[in-house]
């Protein structure tokens, strides 16, 4: 039998969808959709036309065939994950299929079209519309109920002559003034309230919203004291409470898999927390936990404190849980994406600053990034110096008194969150006993949040922020943050101690330590770059080795010290007598060496005997120091890197012979004599 069924007018298929949280939506053969009343933005994005393209035609574009063939009603789920059921209708003498649903039954399926949109196939389709009207259930019930109610009013429709749309409206306004009136007395609001609370939800951001749903709850059930739990990890911890509670301590939490919470959820039951009553002890002290289940996900839950005896009330309340819960799922997820979509960001800025920035600029740009990030207008990252036993500003942002000049910055609060190795959030630093600070910091907020920041085990660093934008304290989101940045910042900070201590330890390879001049092994390799350019161009340049006279009687005259800090004298008198471009190293011993590029023999040796002349009118502790010096140029003969090296030191050694304290140019007579 195959009774006839027109789909009913537009305004009673948005009447059922609002009410039961749906899409209805009417397709025709060639896969047309109209109307579609509520739809799920994501059809919407998906099918811009309002003709089914793509995987959608293969779905919804077939319900009608399949409903035929089947001569049934038909459920299935998208590939976009949502959960439709489909009946054939008449819609003005064609076949039509009505599809019901569209909507998300379990949040895995949400998360997973989330991600499409963020960061998968759906990336480039508008991602601000993709989120305008998710639908989110916690079970097929509506879409059962939706297609019940739409054969009953296509029914009606037929039956019954159509009333004047004022006349329907007026009745309809009456009866639900009775149903409200009858309900409101046994348990509470009427699922009808809710609604206009529902759409209410959508349009604010997941914490005012919860804040909200709990106003309502208090508001609407006669309650007092509610506390809000959210899912963190394995247990259902409390983040949120009415405002009676407001500045108590509360601890309550239950671990997700707790058998009681799934049965709670299916039922429409609260459980009872807390001992049961007794003779001795009739009432003891029990608070009731309503379960928020979304799919076969419970992400949050209501725990009452009042006393809640009537039956009908508990089943008031645990339906209202039960309807909102998706609501808020939608937004937590929504916040939970933009949450995802802001770390992406900084831990790209974050890889894009290892790679480019030097290690000081690097420090600053951590500090800056963290800074945005938690919406700061002060942050600075502080390190431990273990020997010095201080805590060192590696980069700061936003301060007006420079931290820089602070001489024990870290000391307030830094060290508190080092030595406990946890991280510290103040609301108002007036009722933490700790010392205030001085005017000139000028703080706006009284609020902060500090952190550690582990590297396994290791304590690297220590973050702090003060100043929020919005002039808000810091609170357990903005810690949560710091958290979910910590493992990058973390490896951004090793890498850069890393690549400091790397440019320490390639500075101590090539410097002399006594001298602090550059040393024999950085010689060797720059003069031999330097020999390939003058080859290469033609320049000319030098190279001038040096040697302390009678050293060895000044050591033996005034012990080892003495002769190294005269050795410290020569150095800085060479050091003070050169031009920037000018490389001098302490080649070994009492042995000193100059490179001078683009520099002649004869300019060579004009600079060297400026050299002696300094050391040789220098004031040393014990006795006068001369010097004698010996410069060779690379020349179309001489211009392998060796060669040159021995050419100077033959001529250093006829400056010796010839009564030292001089300067000699190198000759390639010299040779014969070496
Ligand atoms: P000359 O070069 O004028 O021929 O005589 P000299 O006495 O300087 O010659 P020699 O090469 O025999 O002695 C070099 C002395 O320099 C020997 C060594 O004790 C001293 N010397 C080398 N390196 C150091 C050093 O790092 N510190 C000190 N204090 N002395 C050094
Ligand atoms: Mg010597
Ligand atoms: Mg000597």
């Amino acid at each position: 039998m195959s009774e006839k069924r027109e789909v009913p007018p537009k305004n009673i298929l948005e009447r059922i969808a609002k009410k039961n949280g749906i899409a209805i939506v009417v397709v025709d053969e060639a896969g047309k959709q109209s109307p579609a009343v509520n739809d799920n933005s994501i059809c919407a994005v998906l099918n811009p036309e309002g003709v089914l393209v793509g995987r959608c035609a293969r779905d919804c574009g077939r319900a009608l065939q399949r409903a035929s063939d089947e001569n049934a009603t038909i459920s299935y789920t998208c590939h976009a994950g949502l959960l439709c059921r489909a009946a054939k209708f008449d819609a003005e003498g064609k076949p039509a299929a009505v599809i019901v649903g569209r909507a998300f039954t379990n949040s895995e399926n949400y998360r997973r079209a989330a991600n499409r949109a963020m960061t998968g196939d759906w990336r480039d389709l508008p991602a601000s519309r993709f989120f305008e009207n998710i639908l989110l259930l916690s079970s097929d019930a509506p879409l059962v109920d939706a297609l019940r109610e739409l054969k009953d009013a296509s029914k009606q429709e037929a039956a019954a002559p159509r009333l004047e749309a004022p006349q329907a409206k007026e009745i309809a306004r009456r009866a639900a003034a009775i149903n409200e009136r009858t309900k409101r007395a046994a348990s509470g609001p009427d699922p009808a309230d809710w609604r206009s609370f529902f759409g209410s939800l959508l349009g604010r951001d997941y914490i005012s919203a919860r804040n909200a749903t709990i106003e309502f709850a208090v508001k609407n059930f006669s309650l007092h004291s509610l506390i809000w739990l959210e899912k963190r990890a394995e247990r259902l911890e409390s983040t949120a409470v009415s405002a009676k509670l407001k500045g108590r301590s509360v601890n309550v939490g239950i671990a997700v898999d707790d058998e009681r919470l799934a049965d709670a959820a299916a039922g429409e039951t609260p459980i009872v927390l807390g001992k049961p009553a007794t003779a001795e002890e009739p009432n003891p002290k029990q608070v009731l936990l309503f379960a928020m289940p979304v799919g076969d996900d419970i992400p949050a839950a209501l725990v009452v404190l009042d006393k809640v005896p009537q039956e009908e009330r508990r089943r008031a309340i645990a339906r209202f849980c039960r309807s909102v819960a998706p609501q808020l799922e939608i937004l937590r997820l929504r916040a939970e994406m933009e949450r995802r979509a802001r770390l992406d960001e900084v831990s790209e800025r974050l890889a894009e600053g290892i790679r480019d920035l030097d290690t000081e600029e690097l420090w600053m740009h951590l500090a800056r990034v963290s800074a945005d990030l938690l919406q700061a207008e002060r942050a600075s990252l502080m390190t431990r110096d273990d020997v010095a036993r201080r805590f060192r500003v590696k980069g700061a942002v936003g301060s007006v008194f420079d931290l820089q000049d602070d001489a024990e910055p870290g000391e307030r609060v830094a060290r508190i969150v080092f030595e406990r190795g946890k991280p510290i959030v103040v609301r108002d630093v007036a009722i933490t006993g700790l010392e205030t600070v001085a005017k000139e910091r000028k703080y706006k907020t009284a609020s902060f949040l500090s952190a550690p920041i582990w590297l396994g085990e290791r304590q690297l660093a220590v973050i702090n922020f003060t100043d929020k934008v919005t002039g808000a304290p810091f609170d357990r989101r903005d810690l949560d943050l710091v958290k979910a940045i910590t493992p990058q910042l973390a490896a951004a900070i090793d890498r850069t101690q890393l690549k400091e201590r790397a440019g320490e330890l390639e500075q101590l390879s090539v410097t002399d330590p006594l001298t602090g001049l550059l040393n024999r092994r950085y010689m060797v390799q720059r003069l031999s770059e330097e020999v390939k350019r003058s080859n290469r161009h033609g320049y000319p340049m030098a190279f001038v080795m040096l040697d302390v006279d009678h050293f060895k009687s000044y050591n033996d005259s005034f012990g080892h010290p003495a002769g190294d800090e005269a050795l410290k004298i020569v150095a800085s008198v060479i050091r003070e007598t050169l031009r920037d471009a000018d490389v001098a190293v302490r080649f070994g011993g009492e042995e000193f060496a100059i490179l001078l590029p683009q520099t002649t023999d004869v300019e060579a040796a004009n600079i060297a005997d400026r050299v002696r002349q300094n050391v040789a009118s220098a004031e040393f502790p014990h006795r006068d120091v001369t010097i004698s010096v010996g410069v060779a140029s690379c020349t179309s003969e001489v211009c392998a890197q060796m060669d040159l090296i021995s050419a100077a030191d033959k001529a250093l050694y006829r400056a010796k012979a010839e009564g030292r304290n001089r300067v000699s140019i190198y000759q390639s007579a010299d040779s014969e004599e070496g």
